[in-house]
């Protein structure tokens, strides 16, 4: 069987993120995409997540009508950073010998793959899936690669001319790029646009979550702030027990 592993904030999950799930599904013969959402992922910066728990409720939601995608847990509860290297590996190891994992991935996170933990190792231990935005090519992806990996120049000047889709074999890993999904949906955008009415809401998020983001006044005031926000080291706060409580003081 062949699956994914799809990782990131999902801080909220859009109709983009949905998008390239299928698209890498129907390309690739996936049976199963795992939408791991990370509890404190290593490379957001300063910004506060939402509560895990809100995010994956959201994710759920999303996901609950293809019975190929999973909401997964697999990051949840960690009390210190999650490396991909980490999860690929513990995701591995409940597979079977014959189950082929990809690590499925966006090209803008993919730029940065080779600052992350172990990342020859990584991309040793399964083929990558890098889902390709309009003006990006191959060679993109070639050069983001670790320099172990990276191919030479030569290739990479051939890999330019290829504007859609193709593969980097290497002897560890081999990179797809996929190409054709050009919406261009962020959670950032989705985070600036809670305020919105339900109906504007619905055309970046699923109605479900479109629906959730109200009842529980996600980024619902502090979208500006928020986005700057310092971690200050202090417990991540729910959204919901922000505005009870900012009610309670008006009481
Ligand atoms: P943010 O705006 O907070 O960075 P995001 O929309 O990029 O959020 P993430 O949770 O950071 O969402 O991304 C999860 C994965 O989805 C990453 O691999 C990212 O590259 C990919 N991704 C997100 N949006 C798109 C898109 N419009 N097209 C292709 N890939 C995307
Ligand atoms: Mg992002």
């Amino acid at each position: 069987m062949k699956l994914a592993l799809f990782g990131g904030t999902f801080d909220p999950v859009h109709r983009c993120h949905l998008a390239v799930a299928r698209a890498a599904a129907k390309k690739f013969g996936l049976r199963l995409v795992h939408f791991v959402p990370a509890t404190l992922p290593p490379h957001k910066g300063n910004r506060v997540l939402t509560d895990f728990h809100h995010r994956f409720a959201m994710l759920a939601l999303a996901t609950a009508e293809d019975e190929r995608f999973v909401p997964s847990l697999m990051e949840a509860g960690a009390s210190e950073p999650n490396y991909s290297i980490q999860t690929v590996r513990r995701l591995k190891n409940s597979l079977k010998k014959s189950d082929k994992l990809y690590f499925l991935i966006g090209i803008d996170a993919f730029m940065e793959v080779s600052t992350w933990r172990q990342p020859v190792q990584l991309l040793g231990e399964c083929d990558f899936i890098v889902v390709s935005r309009p003006g990006f090519s191959l060679a993109d992806a070639g050069e983001a690669l670790p320099e172990a990996l990276r191919p030479s120049r030569d290739m990479l000047q051939e890999l330019r001319k290829q504007t859609a889709g193709g593969t980097i074999a290497l002897p560890s890993t081999t990179i797809r790029l996929l190409s054709g999904v050009n919406e261009r949906i962020s959670s950032t955008e989705v985070r600036a646009a809670a305020a919105k009415s339900l109906k504007q809401l619905r055309h970046y998020v699923t109605e479900g979550v479109a629906r959730y983001i109200k009842k529980e006044h996600l980024y619902a005031s502090t979208s500006g702030q928020q986005e700057n926000r310092n971690a200050e080291g202090g417990k991540v706060l729910s959204f919901r027990e922000a505005h009870q409580r900012s009610h309670k003081g008006r009481e």
